[in-house]
């Protein structure tokens, strides 16, 4: 494992901390970026909402949960040096409170993300925000089947994520510009590159690179699912 800005968040049910790899899409490392924002990387997850506690199991939502505090985002701040015997950790970790606390940080497990399962069985009791974080997760899951080509056949799949697709473009805000992206995404994958290009002209002060890409994927017509 590489290390990485992580926060380490409290779980608001059982108070297990839980490490957080959720990839920050301005500073994505060589992470690899799908044209839905899935994140396929062994060290950094798809930005999603709500998660689950791997100790409790017990869903919750990662903006409102409590942060007990983010690991150093480099190996070198982390301030050590190597000696014949292994690394130590310069003075300003070692032997205080921090370094008792930078253990407690990287023992904590990684959050867990939802299953399509857990994301569907969510959905019914979901608040208006909670709902368009979990529809997304549910966008991405459908799109893994035809991205790894593998799963629930897509026949049996289709209605499902015409469904879901459908009910998110008509509650993705016209006010976000995330929600903008995501839907011309959406209407990309569906071959309707002139909503689409309408949705990406909402798009003016965020997500630059990913405006550039999908605008370029409209241009030629293409409706399948594509890394950045
Ligand atoms: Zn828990």
């Amino acid at each position: 494992m590489r290390p990485g800005a992580a926060n380490v968040l409290v779980c608001p049910h059982c108070r297990q901390w839980l490490r957080c790899q959720a990839i920050d899409l301005h500073n994505r490392f060589d992470a690899e970026v799908w044209s839905d924002l899935r994140v396929v990387d062994t060290f950094w997850h798809t930005p999603a909402d709500m998660v689950a506690c791997t100790n409790c199991h017990q869903p919750f939502l990662r903006s409102q949960a409590e942060r007990a505090g983010v690991l150093p985002s480099s190996i070198d701040e982390l301030d050590f040096r190597i000696e014949d015997d292994g690394w130590h950790l310069l003075p300003r970790f070692g032997k205080s409170r921090e370094l008792a606390l930078l253990e407690r940080y990287l023992s904590a497990p990684v959050l867990t993300l939802l299953s399509l399962e857990a994301v569907e069985a969510a959905l019914p009791a979901a608040r208006a925000d909670a709902e368009i974080d979990l529809r997304l997760q549910c966008l991405r899951h459908h799109n893994d089947v035809r991205r790894h080509g593998h799963g629930e056949p897509w026949e049996r799949l289709a209605p499902r994520f015409h469904a879901n697709t459908e009910r998110l473009l008509a509650i993705l805000s016209p006010h976000d510009e995330f929600h903008q992206l995501m839907a011309a995404e959406i209407l990309r994958e569906y071959g309707e590159f002139h909503a689409a290009m309408q949705r990406l002209s909402c798009v003016q002060h965020v997500h630059g690179h990913e405006k550039a890409a999908l605008m370029g994927w409209i241009i030629e017509r293409r409706t399948e699912l594509m890394p950045f």
